[in-house]
Order: C-alpha cells, then structure tokens, then sequence
C-alpha cells in the first residue's frame, strides 16, 4: 500500500509512505503526512519541495510539477529572483502551516486553488503571472505590497484576516492587449477584515462583484482617474467598498460625485 493521498490526488510517481496513522493504519509520504516525522525539519521539507519543483517535473508531458494534497509544516519562502520559476506547479487542496513568501521573483502558473494558508502569506517586489488562489483561505494576513498580478485569479477566496494590495500592479505595465483571462478577479471574494489597496495601479481590469465583507469596507485609496475605470464590480456591491482621495483631478474637474461616476463603470 502506498500513500493514500498520492493515490487521492493521482500523483503519477506515488511516494514512500513514511507514516502510517494509527486510526485508520492508512499510510501517508513524506509529502502528505499531516504529522511530520521529527526527523525532517521545515527547512529540509521545503528542500525537498524546492527540489522537486526544479529538478523533478513529472507530468504527462513534463510541464507541470505535481505538488496537489501537500501539508508544509513551517515557514515556507520561495526563492528569489535568481531562481525564477519557469515550470507550472500545482499546489492545489495543500496546507502551508506557516507563513508563506514570495519576494522578489517571477513566476507563471504556480496553481494554490483551495488552498489553506494557515499563517500569514506575503508577496513583495513579485511578479505573479497566471497564479490562481482561487477558494484559498487565507487564515491570517496578507500583505501584497509593490507587486504585479497579471491575470490572478482570488475569485471566492476568503480572507480571514487584514488585506492589504497598497502599490502593486494589477495588469501588464506597457501591454494594454491582455486577453480577459489575464485580467485579475476577486469575484465572490470574502474579506472578515479590513482590505486595503492603497496607491494600486490597476491597468487592467479587475473584477470585484460579488465581494463579501463583514467587518469594514474594502478601501480603494489614492489611486488615479484610469485606475478607478478598470475596477468592475455590481451596484449591489457600492456598500462594500469605499473609494476615497483618488484623483484630483477629478474633484476640479466638477463631476457630482465620484460614487456616481463609479456607478458607471460596474459590470451588468
Ligand atoms: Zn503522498
């Protein structure tokens, strides 16, 4: 018998089972044990994630490294820009028990659907191209500061603590033609506290309708005139987001209201 959440998640090179639970007697991999033996260490568990993602892509065709169903014990830091991320990685229905970072590096395709990200998650100075984090829970903060999304997908993602998107890039700087999946999406999105996207570029458009908040309202801060125009979202949601000192120009420019003026760019 071999670990049962490989076979779960249809891992094509099923690995050792390392730990058997004493309930069940069901076995579990290095990967997949949601205990760690103590004889592996957060920092050697993420090596071994670390190695497999560069060395070991084993898909059918190779293109996309099999990561789905992991538990990662601790802290887990993906490398800098000196190691971009060339391949897809599917991280999908994984646990990241520590805090996660990306700092400082590109990446494309990296896949976190339903994700649990039990500690905080960062991302500064990134670039996340085609990333999807769609139904992820984000169990405490997340602080996205002096990024670039370029189509990321956050649709239903629940964020249970403070968000906070203030100076990154939404779209391709220079680029205009992006295609609609490349757009970035919250739709559906909960947000159980505050969300903030302060001085955010938002060159592409970006989808909010449907968005759920319970504490405080998302506020859209200091962004400019042609930010505001790339942010959709549905009448039913003006009551979740705040948008506030955003161009001022517009005030001299004598529109009425820049609610008004926003009512008109929400999607049907
Ligand atoms: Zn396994």
């Amino acid at each position: 018998m071999g670990c049962c959440k490989c076979e779960e998640h249809g891992w094509l090179d099923p690995q050792d089972v390392v730990w058997k639970d004493p309930a069940d007697g069901k076995g579990y991999c290095v990967f997949h044990a949601p205990v760690k033996d103590a004889e592996i260490t957060a920092k050697a568990f993420n090596s071994l994630v670390m190695k497999r993602i560069f060395e070991n892509y084993c898909s059918d065709d190779g293109s996309v490294c099999q990561l789905t169903g992991i538990v990662v014990p601790g802290v887990f830091k993906f490398p800098e820009y000196e190691h971009k991320i060339g391949v897809r990685v599917n991280l999908s229905n994984s646990v990241f028990a520590g805090a996660v970072s990306i700092s400082k590096t590109a990446t494309s395709g990296l896949d976190f659907r339903n994700v649990i990200f039990k500690d905080s998650f960062s991302a500064s100075h990134a670039r996340l191209i085609s990333t999807s984090f769609k139904e992820c829970k984000f169990c405490k903060t997340v602080k996205c500061i002096s990024s670039e999304f370029i189509g990321v997908d956050f649709s239903s993602a629940q964020f249970i603590g403070f968000a906070d998107f203030s100076m990154s890039t939404f779209g391709r700087v220079n680029d205009t033609n992006l295609s609609e999946n490349e757009r970035t999406n919250f739709s559906n999105a909960s947000f159980q506290n505050r969300a903030k996207y302060s001085e955010t570029n938002f060159i592409e458009y970006v989808d909010f309708s449907n968005i759920r908040t319970r504490k405080q309202k998302i506020s859209i801060n200091a962004v400019s005139e042609e930010s505001i125009k790339k942010i959709l979202f549905k009448s039913n949601d003006v009551e979740f987001i705040s948008i506030k000192i955003c161009s001022f120009k517009m005030f001299l420019s004598g529109r009425p209201s820049l609610m008004l003026y926003t009512f008109s760019r929400t999607v049907k």
